[in-house]
């Protein structure tokens, strides 16, 4: 004979994770979780039934991280010298002097990737949240050095790699649209 006595143990923790995500009421839930040690097997099996007709919450969407730290600094591409990070535990080996990388927004959301390749034909590579968030910071230390480091490596604009024709382009290592980023 089975026995009826008590919820098995899997009711139980199938019945505590749907009444946290399920659409019902906090006081009723409560209830039902005192009550539960009371119920048989049948009614536990009952009251998952019900509970999953329930609508599902939405679930409670995170702020991303990055984006107080993003958001601190220009939508630009820049170098940095790694003896300018090299205090960081950062999640990837940088070969080379310089760590390039880019800041920009996609559909209200800023992102930096990390550049490797060539001008025009950069490879963007993801990184982690906690290497935005550092880098983001050394970046915002100094972001124009950063910036004009970018451009004398690529010999272009250090914002946006457009090349520069005049001479104060030049020798600001930004183009006219992109130096007023920067406050010249
Ligand atoms: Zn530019």
């Amino acid at each position: 004979m089975t026995t009826l006595i008590g919820p098995s143990e899997k009711q139980v923790d199938f019945i505590l994770t749907l009444l946290s995500e399920r659409d019902i009421e906090a006081g009723t839930a409560d209830e039902m979780r005192e009550n539960l040690p009371a119920m048989d097997k049948r009614q536990a099996s009952d009251l998952i039934a019900s509970l999953l007709k329930l609508p599902k919450l939405p679930r409670v969407r995170r702020p991303n991280p990055t984006q107080e730290f993003l958001a601190a600094i220009q939508k630009s591409k820049y170098a940095l010298p790694v003896s300018h990070i090299n205090h960081l535990d950062l999640d990837f080996e940088i070969h080379g002097d310089l760590l390039f990388v880019e800041v920009r927004e996609y559909m209200g959301t800023l992102y930096m990737r990390r550049l490797t390749g060539s001008l025009g034909g950069f490879t963007r590579h993801k990184l982690s949240v906690h290497d935005v968030i550092d880098l983001a910071k050394v970046i915002a230390s100094n972001q124009y050095l950063y910036a004009k480091t970018f451009g004398e490596h690529y010999s272009c604009c250090g914002s946006c790699g457009a090349e520069l024709t005049d001479p104060t382009s030049r020798s600001l290592q930004l183009g006219p649209e992109c130096r007023k980023k920067f406050g010249f």
